[in-house]
């Protein structure tokens, strides 16, 4: 795969259809600028802030790129919040679709097709296989990303914060919770 990257990469710099420090600068940025930190803070913000959490709910593309995280992948965005009886999962069924611009590149596992086709057969095994089993009583919504829309879950805010920061908040908030396949972390990770 490298090297098939490689020479379709040298032929489009040779034709000039590409310019190679065009290509260096979006990896770097998907690299170092763009990753779950942004997704993270987005959820702290909406944990801290109920006006700007409604506004998440109602608009999630416009809330979000409030906050500067905007760019491909995350042209349609919609926040999907988990409650006491609720927990979200998302999936993309067909092939890969995920929120580059709060979550930054899927895991290997996102594109993988057991994923992909168990997440909607049985959504409860999957999270139990991520060490995520919730009791028998809470639905599990799945949601099945497209091209033209991608979901951030947003998971409930843990118990014992009160008085957190954003930032502290942030900092409980992982890549697999705003998936949905996970929960934050715990208090004490802090
Ligand atoms: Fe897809």
């Amino acid at each position: 795969m490298a090297a098939r990257v490689r020479a379709l990469e040298t032929i489009l710099t040779q034709k000039g259809l590409i310019d190679p420090l065009a290509i260096d600068a979006i990896v770097e940025t998907y690299e170092t600028k763009v990753g779950p930190r942004n997704g993270a803070s987005v959820v702290a913000k909406a944990w801290v802030d109920s006006e700007y959490a409604d506004w998440l709910k109602r608009d999630a593309t416009a809330a979000i790129a409030y906050l500067s995280y905007t760019g491909r992948q995350g042209e349609h965005m919609q926040a999907v919040f988990n409650t006491p009886d609720t927990h979200n999962l998302v999936v993309c069924t067909l092939c890969s679709c995920y929120p580059w611009s709060v979550l930054g590149l899927p895991p290997v596992w996102y594109k993988s097709p057991p994923y992909r086709s168990r997440a909607v057969i049985d959504p409860r095994g999957v999270l139990a296989e991520f060490g995520l089993t919730l009791p028998a009583t809470t639905n599990i919504r799945v949601w099945d990303s497209t091209a033209e829309l991608r979901y951030l879950v947003v998971p409930l805010r843990p118990a014992g914060t009160e008085g957190f920061t954003e930032d502290q908040l942030a900092a409980l908030v992982t890549r697999d919770s705003m998936i949905g396949t996970g929960l934050p972390l715990a208090t004490e990770a802090v």
